[in-house]
């Protein structure tokens, strides 16, 4: 692994990007000598093309999936675009928790359960009003709760009105298993940077036959579903991130229990903390928490000067703070989403981290008892 958080830093901001795993570093540094363009017919390109062809066979490998299906883009951002503009649909719908890449396309919006879980129901009652092929797009984990969508279930409602299923399943890789094939989905979004890998480096991996309709053209690169040269080192960093991840998987139980430790502090310190989500299914580095009274940015300020690296859950747009849409969408009170913040563990984390997170927090605890 990469030195990079060290000691000076406990970085817990992990669904936000992580740090670039040490083989990630050496294969991309590798990379950057294979400078010639993937296309060209002559041995530099060949090695290009190769290493890039390698890193595909890896990616497809962690997915489940078909080498031949996997689209490199420049991060889930354009492969969600490209999903919900290129697969044939008559509309789309999606869960209102879904990653603003999705939502900013306008589908129409899913409403979700005070945990933030799909409610199937609804989905079902939409598909079947709307007589038409629907492309229902649905994250696999949320990124700033970590709840667990039921993937499998809603492919099952979407698949009785002939409707195609999306998923956003950038939070999955090393943190829970992932397999394309046994969710039975048409298209999965994928991001380097969220599992060790290079920012900028992403995919979009279809079902085997399933058509795209480009959205860049003017290439005939990646079997002319997206026309441009090829990110070469970025996508290179991609392989050797996904071949790490059942390493990373294996240290799942370990931050679970950090987490564990992280969530029975947070209680103890502040007994009117809200934690989302407490008892659903969610990723294992997950915590979302609302400190009602205490604003998320002073919480994150506070926090970062003790050196301690953490997200709120909400979105800064044109210098104001919004309320989350994913709490909003829970039925959470826009005051209390205003309080919120997401802490997210991940491999070079140890109780250390997890201790210095809650000495830091519990003064601010205390100041909202107060
Ligand atoms: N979808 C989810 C669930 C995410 O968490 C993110 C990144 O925060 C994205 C999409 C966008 O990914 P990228 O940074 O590769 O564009």
């Amino acid at each position: 692994m990469c030195p990079a958080a060290g000691d000076t830093l406990s970085y817990l901001d992990y669904n936000a990007s992580t740090p670039v795993l040490a083989e990630v570093a050496s294969a991309v540094s590798a990379a950057i000598g294979r400078y010639g363009n993937p296309s060209s017919v002559h041995a530099a390109g060949r090695r290009a093309r190769a290493a890039v062809e390698e890193a595909r066979e890896a990616v497809a490998a962690m997915a489940k999936a078909r080498p031949q299906d996997v689209i490199f883009t420049s991060g889930a951002t354009e492969s969600n675009a490209l999903a919900l503009r290129g697969l044939a649909h008559k509309g789309a719908l999606a869960s209102a928790v879904e990653h603003p890449s999705i939502l900013a396309h306008n589908p129409e919006v899913i409403a979700v359960d005070g945990d933030g879980v799909i409610d199937l129901a609804a989905l079902e009652l939409i598909l079947q009003q709307r007589k038409a092929p629907m492309l229902v797009a649905l994250m696999f984990a949320n990124n700033e709760t970590g709840v667990l969508q039921p993937i499998t279930q809603a492919v099952e409602v979407a698949r009785k009105y002939g409707a195609l299923v999306h998923c956003d399943a950038v939070q999955a890789p090393g943190k829970v298993a992932l397999d394309m094939r046994a969710m039975g989905v048409d298209s999965l979004a994928l991001s380097a940077h969220k599992f060790g890998g290079l920012k900028g480096a992403g995919a979009l991996v279809l079902r085997p036959g399933l058509d795209l309709t480009p959205d860049t053209l003017g290439g005939g690169q990646e079997r002319r579903r997206r026309a441009g040269t090829e990110n070469v080192t970025g996508i290179v960093g991609f392989g050797a991130a996904a071949v790490a991840v059942p390493r990373l998987l294996a240290e799942a139980a370990r931050i679970a229990g950090l987490r564990a430790t992280l969530e029975t502090g947070l209680r103890a310190a502040a007994p009117n903390a809200r934690i989302y989500a407490e008892t659903w299914p969610r990723l294992p580095n997950t915590t979302c928490l609302a400190l009602p009274g205490v604003a998320s940015e002073t919480q994150l300020m506070r926090l970062d000067l003790a050196g301690i690296a953490v997200s709120a859950g909400s979105a800064c747009s044109s210098g104001k703070i919004a309320p989350s849409h994913v709490l909003l969408a829970m039925g959470v009170a826009p005051d209390e989403a205003k309080s919120a913040i997401r802490v997210s563990l991940g491999w070079e984390n140890g109780e250390k981290d997890v201790s210095r997170f809650l000495a830091a927090w519990q003064p601010l605890a205390s100041s909202a008892a107060a």
